[in-house]
């Protein structure tokens, strides 16, 4: 096994596991971005998102939803940034799908999801979105 989430999941090397049920773990990331920087993973190894299988997809926002506000108030912040890198051309590096939970506080020097982008758009939005109906209609 050398998916190190995976291994994570499988007790093989250790983590502090702040959560688990049936289908996820949720842990600290080793790397925190700031104090209380959660991941919560489904123990399925599955690498992006769309290939969750749904009641997986369903576990894993249940979990999201149960810690965030035990995160947020663990913590003593105001809120939390919820994210999940996609693939690998969105920065992902672990290839197991897992969610970032990140305690935010009013002047901590992080932006919104917003800042991520440089907002580079040459579509416009009605095509986009017959684009998108169409490809999940199919
Ligand atoms: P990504 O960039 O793929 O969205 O995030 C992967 C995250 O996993 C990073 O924030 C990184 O710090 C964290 N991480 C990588 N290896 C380990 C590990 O062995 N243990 C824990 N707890 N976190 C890890
Ligand atoms: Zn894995």
């Amino acid at each position: 096994m050398s998916c190190i989430f995976c291994r994570i999941v499988g007790g093989e090397i250790p983590a502090e596991v702040v959560a688990s049920d049936l289908e996820n773990v949720a842990f600290l990331d080793v790397q925190p971005l700031a104090d209380g920087h959660v991941l919560v993973v489904p123990r399925a190894h599955v690498a992006a998102i769309e290939d969750l299988e749904p009641a997986a997809a369903d576990a894993l926002f249940r979990m999201v939803q149960r810690l965030a506000g035990p995160v947020r108030q663990a913590l003593d912040a105001a809120g939390t940034t919820i994210g999940i890198n996609n693939g690998g051309a969105t920065g992902q590096t672990v290839p197991h799908v897992h969610v970032h939970i990140i305690p935010r506080w009013p002047d901590d020097g992080a932006g919104s999801v917003h800042t991520i982008f440089p907002r580079h758009t040459t579509r416009r939005l009605p095509d986009v979105a017959t684009a998108i109906r169409r490809a999940a209609a199919a």
